[in-house]
């Protein structure tokens, strides 16, 4: 049995403490703020001021690997968070009857929920482990550190005290203060690859009625512009969110926090229009957060582990812009392979660290690569994506064999290579396309002009 020390009692640190404890470990996890999250969902999320985890008033939605973790791992847990009002979304819900079933399709479904309600549900389970043990109001001060070329982590400084562990996980979230230290300590410097993406996030929270109308129509969830993007997040409890994306440069940027002006802009994409002409009720100011970037933290560089009995997990590991939202995934992957091989893990790092290059850092090249390309098409009031592209995106609306393959890409179970770059989805392309002669790329969203008049008027 380990002794584990989590930094963070964010999603990432309450569910590697679930699934440490569930294999009988001993874990104490240190968690700087006093507040919990679960009393009264509402009230956490909309009236819990925590400017150490702005992401939590975002909106989210969590793909397939969330579900299919908690599902093997706390399946108390995954049930908890559909009592309080988490939604299950297939991809193929969008063709209503489903097409015939084939291997690995009962996997593609998303849950659609507030943040606040995983952290609610991990929150009450970590309550119910015998060997867990939450310290809240505790905030993690600095590392000690034990003698050993590399270095030894032996435990976490909290006040005047010092716990001992035989592992520490950073779970301390995307500002982890974790590097820092082991630079002060004279260890090798963690490898941090930092991306910063100029893209401004906003966001606002509306209720559906009670007695109101309840179906928006058969509408996609996302519309773009030329140099903007608009969606929906249908969350729990009858909660949506709108999000509005754009370049942090976009002069226009500062008056969307306005919401009338925010809503005038949403009501110009078919995505949220839609939901918006449902007159719901404003539940929350338009939330802005820019200062995104990419971010991986490795705590090996080319000769291998900076320290041992220290690892990070979640966002303190690989910290994504959310327009693939990937970050609750991968937290949740990492959380899992810790907890199953956390013994060998304290002992020595190595593996986990070719574990996370293997298994998570693909996705964070991929993310790169899509903001690289949205950050492009923001600015520069984007070019059409070529005519094949753009079928291959549309078509995906109209054909099952194309969704599946969106499907297991979104979804993080298929490469888009190898889902794409088949000869059945090629055929399936060509067939649409040639039923189509005058199909063209276009914008869903609004011009620059009319952009800019809706933010004048
Ligand atoms: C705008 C936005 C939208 C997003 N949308 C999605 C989405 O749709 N789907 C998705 O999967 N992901 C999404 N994400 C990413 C997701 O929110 C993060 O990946 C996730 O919240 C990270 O959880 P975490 O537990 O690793 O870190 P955090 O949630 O940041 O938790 C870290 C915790 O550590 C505590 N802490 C920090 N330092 C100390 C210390 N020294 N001592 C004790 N405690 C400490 C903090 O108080 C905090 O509670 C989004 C992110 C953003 C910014």
């Amino acid at each position: 049995m380990a002794r584990v020390a989590v930094i963070g009692a964010g999603i990432s640190g309450l569910a590697t403490a679930v699934m440490l404890g569930r294999r009988g470990h001993a874990v104490t996890l240190f968690e700087q703020e006093t507040r919990q999250a679960g009393e009264d969902l509402n009230r956490d999320f909309f009236h819990w001021n925590r400017p150490r985890v702005p992401q939590a008033v975002q909106p989210h939605s969590f793909l397939a690997p969330v579900r299919a973790v908690l599902r093997a791992e706390a399946p108390d847990v995954y049930a908890d968070l559909l009592a309080l009002g988490a939604r299950e979304y297939h991809d193929f819900d969008w063709f209503g009857e489903h097409p015939p079933h084939r291997a690995g399709d009962e996997d593609l479904v998303t849950l659609r929920t507030r943040r606040i309600v995983l952290e609610a549900a991990l929150t009450t389970a970590v309550r119910r482990e015998p060997t867990v043990e939450v310290r809240r109001g505790c905030r993690v001060r600095a590392l000690t550190f034990g003698e050993g070329r590399p270095a030894r982590v032996t435990g976490v400084r909290v006040g005047e005290q010092t716990h001992r562990a035989d592992l520490v996980v950073d779970a301390s979230g995307r500002r982890s203060p974790v590097p820092g230290w082991l630079v002060e300590a004279g260890c090798r410097p963690p490898v941090v690859e930092s991306h910063r993406a100029g893209i401004a996030y906003l966001c606002r929270w509306y209720r559906l009625r009670a007695d109101g109308p309840r179906d928006p129509g058969r509408v996609q969830n996302g519309s773009a512009g030329p140099f903007a993007l608009a969606g929906v997040f249908p969350s729990d409890n009858d909660t949506f969110a709108v999000n509005l994306v754009l370049s942090t440069a976009d002069p226009t940027r500062g008056a969307l926090t306005d919401p009338t002006v925010f809503e005038a802009a949403a009501r110009r994409f078919p995505a949220t229009a839609a939901w918006l002409s449902l007159a719901p009720e404003p539940r929350s100011p338009v939330l802005a957060m820019a200062g995104l970037d990419n971010r991986w933290t490795s705590l090996a560089d080319d000769e291998g582990p900076v320290v041992t009995g220290l690892v990070n997990a979640g966002d303190s590991l690989v910290h994504t812009n959310p327009t693939l939202g990937h970050g609750v995934a991968l937290g949740l992957l990492a959380a899992q392979h810790l907890a199953a091989h956390v013994d060998r893990i304290a002992a020595d790092p190595a593996g986990y660290h070719a574990w996370t290059a293997r298994a998570l850092r693909p996705l964070f090249d991929a993310q790169v690569a899509a903001d690289r390309a949205n950050e492009q098409r923001l600015t520069e009031s984007s070019p059409l994506p070529d005519r094949r592209a753009a079928a291959l995106a549309a078509c995906a609306f109209d054909d099952p064999v194309v969704m599946r393959a969106r499907a297991q890409v979104r979804h993080l179970v298929r490469p888009a290579d190898a889902a794409y770059g088949t000869e059945e989805v090629d055929q399936h392309v060509t067939a649409w396309l040639a039923a189509r002669p005058d199909f063209e790329p276009r914008h869903d969203g609004p011009t620059r002009a009319q952009w800019n008049a809706l933010v004048r008027a």
